[in-house]
Protein backbone atom coordinates (compact mmCIF):
# COMPACT_ATOMS: atom_id res chain seq x y z
CA UNK A 1 0.00 0.00 0.00
CA UNK A 2 3.12 2.25 0.81
CA UNK A 3 4.22 1.32 -3.07
CA UNK A 4 0.24 2.34 -4.05
CA UNK A 5 0.90 5.67 -2.10
CA UNK A 6 4.00 6.69 -3.73
CA UNK A 7 3.03 6.10 -7.76
CA UNK A 8 -0.15 7.80 -6.63
CA UNK A 9 1.67 10.62 -7.37
CA UNK A 10 2.22 10.39 -10.99
CA UNK A 11 -0.71 7.86 -11.37
CA UNK A 12 -4.65 8.36 -11.07
CA UNK A 13 -6.26 4.86 -11.00
CA UNK A 14 -10.10 5.41 -11.01
CA UNK A 15 -12.85 2.34 -11.66
CA UNK A 16 -15.81 4.38 -12.66
CA UNK A 17 -19.30 2.37 -12.20
CA UNK A 18 -22.14 2.82 -14.99
CA UNK A 19 -24.00 5.17 -12.29
CA UNK A 20 -21.48 7.55 -12.27
CA UNK A 21 -20.10 6.40 -8.54
CA UNK A 22 -16.14 6.53 -8.75
CA UNK A 23 -13.69 4.97 -7.10
CA UNK A 24 -9.62 4.98 -7.53
CA UNK A 25 -6.45 6.77 -6.20
CA UNK A 26 -4.92 10.48 -6.81
CA UNK A 27 -2.23 11.90 -5.37
CA UNK A 28 -2.15 10.01 -2.45
CA UNK A 29 -5.65 9.52 -1.06
CA UNK A 30 -8.28 6.85 -1.84
CA UNK A 31 -11.31 8.75 -3.11
CA UNK A 32 -14.91 7.75 -3.83
CA UNK A 33 -16.80 10.38 -5.82
CA UNK A 34 -20.52 9.94 -6.19
CA UNK A 35 -21.53 12.18 -9.34
CA UNK A 36 -24.32 12.31 -12.15
CA UNK A 37 -22.71 10.55 -15.60
CA UNK A 38 -21.64 13.67 -17.78
CA UNK A 39 -22.27 12.76 -21.68
CA UNK A 40 -19.41 10.93 -23.07
CA UNK A 41 -18.57 9.15 -19.55
CA UNK A 42 -17.48 5.68 -20.20
CA UNK A 43 -17.98 3.25 -17.00
CA UNK A 44 -14.79 0.79 -16.91
CA UNK A 45 -11.27 1.71 -15.42
CA UNK A 46 -9.48 4.92 -16.28
CA UNK A 47 -5.84 5.93 -15.91
CA UNK A 48 -4.19 9.04 -15.96
CA UNK A 49 -0.38 9.79 -15.33
CA UNK A 50 1.80 12.32 -15.40
CA UNK A 51 5.37 10.77 -16.61
CA UNK A 52 5.53 14.18 -18.38
CA UNK A 53 4.43 16.55 -16.16
CA UNK A 54 8.02 18.33 -15.09
CA UNK A 55 6.84 18.55 -11.41
CA UNK A 56 5.13 15.79 -9.50
CA UNK A 57 1.52 16.86 -8.17
CA UNK A 58 2.16 17.68 -4.50
CA UNK A 59 0.52 14.54 -2.57
CA UNK A 60 -2.70 15.76 -0.34
CA UNK A 61 -2.01 14.76 3.14
CA UNK A 62 -5.83 15.83 4.29
CA UNK A 63 -8.98 13.95 4.30
CA UNK A 64 -12.24 15.51 2.37
CA UNK A 65 -15.60 15.20 2.91
CA UNK A 66 -17.82 17.06 0.48
CA UNK A 67 -21.61 16.71 0.43
CA UNK A 68 -23.24 18.85 -2.45
CA UNK A 69 -26.60 18.28 -4.17
CA UNK A 70 -25.64 16.55 -7.01
CA UNK A 71 -21.85 15.79 -6.27
CA UNK A 72 -19.84 13.96 -3.10
CA UNK A 73 -16.80 13.37 -2.61
CA UNK A 74 -14.81 10.73 0.23
CA UNK A 75 -11.14 11.04 0.16
CA UNK A 76 -8.96 9.23 2.68
CA UNK A 77 -5.39 9.95 2.72
CA UNK A 78 -3.42 6.72 2.41
CA UNK A 79 -1.02 7.40 5.11
CA UNK A 80 -3.88 7.83 7.71
CA UNK A 81 -4.95 4.44 6.50
CA UNK A 82 -1.45 3.10 6.82
CA UNK A 83 -1.30 4.49 9.99
CA UNK A 84 -4.59 2.97 11.37
CA UNK A 85 -3.50 -0.79 10.06
CA UNK A 86 -0.10 0.14 11.86
CA UNK A 87 -2.03 1.05 15.54
CA UNK A 88 -4.75 -1.94 15.04
CA UNK A 89 -1.39 -4.47 14.21
CA UNK A 90 0.78 -2.72 17.07
CA UNK A 91 -2.14 -3.57 19.51
CA UNK A 92 -2.75 -6.59 18.47
CA UNK A 93 0.75 -7.92 18.89
CA UNK A 94 0.84 -6.69 22.60
CA UNK A 95 -2.06 -8.09 23.43
CA UNK A 96 -0.79 -11.32 21.79
CA UNK A 97 2.85 -10.57 24.08
CA UNK A 98 0.84 -10.37 26.98
CA UNK A 99 -1.04 -13.25 26.75
CA UNK A 100 1.94 -15.45 25.78
CA UNK A 101 3.81 -14.31 28.91
CA UNK A 102 1.01 -14.66 30.91
CA UNK A 103 0.85 -18.87 29.61
CA UNK A 104 4.80 -19.07 30.52
CA UNK A 105 3.85 -18.13 33.53
CA UNK A 106 0.71 -20.54 34.38
CA UNK A 107 -1.61 -17.85 34.08
CA UNK A 108 -4.82 -17.32 32.32
CA UNK A 109 -4.07 -15.49 29.00
CA UNK A 110 -7.38 -13.50 29.21
CA UNK A 111 -7.22 -12.00 32.87
CA UNK A 112 -4.13 -13.48 34.36
CA UNK A 113 -5.56 -15.07 37.02
CA UNK A 114 -2.76 -17.81 38.26
CA UNK A 115 -4.31 -21.26 36.97
CA UNK A 116 -1.97 -23.53 39.32
CA UNK A 117 -3.84 -26.65 40.30
CA UNK A 118 -6.28 -26.41 37.60
CA UNK A 119 -6.58 -29.03 35.01
CA UNK A 120 -5.08 -28.94 31.22
CA UNK A 121 -7.80 -28.04 28.89
CA UNK A 122 -10.44 -26.56 31.78
CA UNK A 123 -11.86 -22.78 31.61
CA UNK A 124 -10.38 -20.25 33.29
CA UNK A 125 -12.37 -19.74 37.00
CA UNK A 126 -11.97 -16.04 36.70
CA UNK A 127 -12.80 -15.33 33.52
CA UNK A 128 -13.89 -18.54 32.00
CA UNK A 129 -11.40 -18.03 28.81
CA UNK A 130 -9.95 -21.86 28.37
CA UNK A 131 -7.04 -22.31 30.05
CA UNK A 132 -4.23 -23.26 28.68
ZN1 LIG B 1 -9.00 -15.87 33.03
Amino acid sequence: MAVVWFFSVWFDAEWWDASGVRGGMSRGRLVIDFDVPWPGYQPGWHIAHEWMARERRPLVWESEVRWESNWRRVAIPIWQILLSIGAVATIAWRLDVIGARRARRGMCRGCGYDLAGIAKGAKCPECGARAR
